[in-house]
């Protein structure tokens, strides 16, 4: 820290990114990446837009508004595109969350909600998760605040349903923020529900089903009054938020659905198939509708697994703290990956238990 720094920071405890090593070739399934490559239509219009470059972008991203109304039937007035989708969860921060609202969110789920809170010195209220950890909404009657809610949910993958979720949204009067930065590989997503609902907001990502987290895009979807706050916090802080190449690779993304989906349908089909792998040797495994799955080691606490594995060029995701230290997050790979690491993890077992 230098004698400059804001004395507003002192003590801020920053997001700390998954691991991106570079001492060997791993197989890594840490950060919840797609295992496929963009679609070559987001290549192709990405690379045709670099010789752009010397110009800025749109402000108002109108060729991907274009694209996006069609794709999501929804309105321009409806959606707001970001700098991944950190970004528009940000932007909710600081729009909708302040000293006289606070932050609302589980104790355990997306890391960055508090620091979000933290670098706002927004006020926040943690909602423990219960003993199986899954989310109950009626944990969050009576406490006030803008509530996120990521669905699925990190690191555990599991989800609410919608129905359960408009409940909750049409009983509250604050405002719900939906983090569905997973919601495409099994889960129900909550658009079709701004239309019905000034108090929703969604958040959507190209970085996990759409192969797109080094573009960074994130989108958010509510209703035309939320969007105008947002857009007035971007216009104040950064109004080419999205580059030129990046809007590009999006539309290319948006075009096409049918790689999308058939992307999306494999990871759902492989997790499932590793979900049942990884039970056969012993793991308890939650049930996820994400492109990872949270896993708990017969024979080693998570950080053992993770570094056991890391040792033979496997990177998978574990947290050191109370609730989260006997389990791991693994990314769902390609079929050919996941054999590759329930290889190791067999062999890991069968060297502890003397085989
Ligand atoms: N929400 C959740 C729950 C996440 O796990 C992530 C990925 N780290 C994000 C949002 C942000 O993703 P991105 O900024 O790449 O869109």
């Amino acid at each position: 820290m230098s004698r400059f720094l804001n004395s507003k920071y002192a003590g801020m405890e920053p997001y700390v990114p998954g691991e991106q090593p570079r001492d060997m070739q791993y197989l890594k399934l840490n950060t919840n990446e797609s295992p496929f490559p963009p679609s070559p239509k987001a290549v192709e219009r990405a690379a045709a837009e670099a010789a752009k470059l010397m110009l800025y972008s749109d402000p108002e991203l109108r060729d991907l508004m274009d694209t996006a109304e069609k794709a999501f039937g929804l309105s321009r007035r409806q959606m707001l595109f970001t700098n991944g989708s950190d970004e528009a969860l940000d932007f909710a921060f600081r729009a909708f969350c302040g000293a006289d609202c606070p932050a609302v969110f589980a104790d355990v789920t997306y890391g960055f909600y508090k620091v979000f809170a933290q670098i706002h010195r927004i006020p926040y209220t943690v909602v423990p998760l219960r003993e199986d950890f899954s989310l109950a909404l009626e944990d969050y009657e009576g406490v006030p605040g803008t509530v996120f809610i990521a669905n699925p949910n990190a690191p555990t993958g599991m989800a609410l349903g919608r129905d359960e979720l408009e409940a909750f949204v049409s009983r509250r009067s604050g405002l719900i923020v939906i983090d569905e930065a997973y919601v495409d590989f099994g889960g129900e997503s909550c658009l079709p529900l701004i239309e019905k609902y000034d108090n929703l907001l969604v958040v959507q990502t190209f970085s996990k089903s759409r192969s797109l987290a080094g573009a960074r895009l994130g989108m958010a979807f509510g209703c035309e009054a939320l969007i105008n706050d947002l857009n007035m916090i971007k216009y104040s802080s950064n109004p080419y938020n999205v580059n030129r190449m990046t809007m590009a690779a999006g539309i290319g993304a948006l075009e096409d659905g049918e790689y999308f989906r058939a992307n999306c349908k494999a990871t759902a089909d492989v997790r499932e198939y590793f979900t049942t792998e990884m039970e056969r040797l012993g793991f308890e495994v939650l049930p996820s509708k994400a492109n990872f799955v949270f896993a708990k080691c017969p024979v080693l606490s998570g950080l053992g697994l993770y570094q056991t594995l890391k040792e033979r060029g496997i990177l998978i995701r574990h947290f050191e703290t109370d609730r989260l230290r006997d389990w791991n997050r693994i990314t769902i790979g390609t079929r050919a990956q996941m054999d590759t690491l329930l290889a190791a993890v067999k062999k890991i077992i069968d060297e502890r238990s003397g085989a």
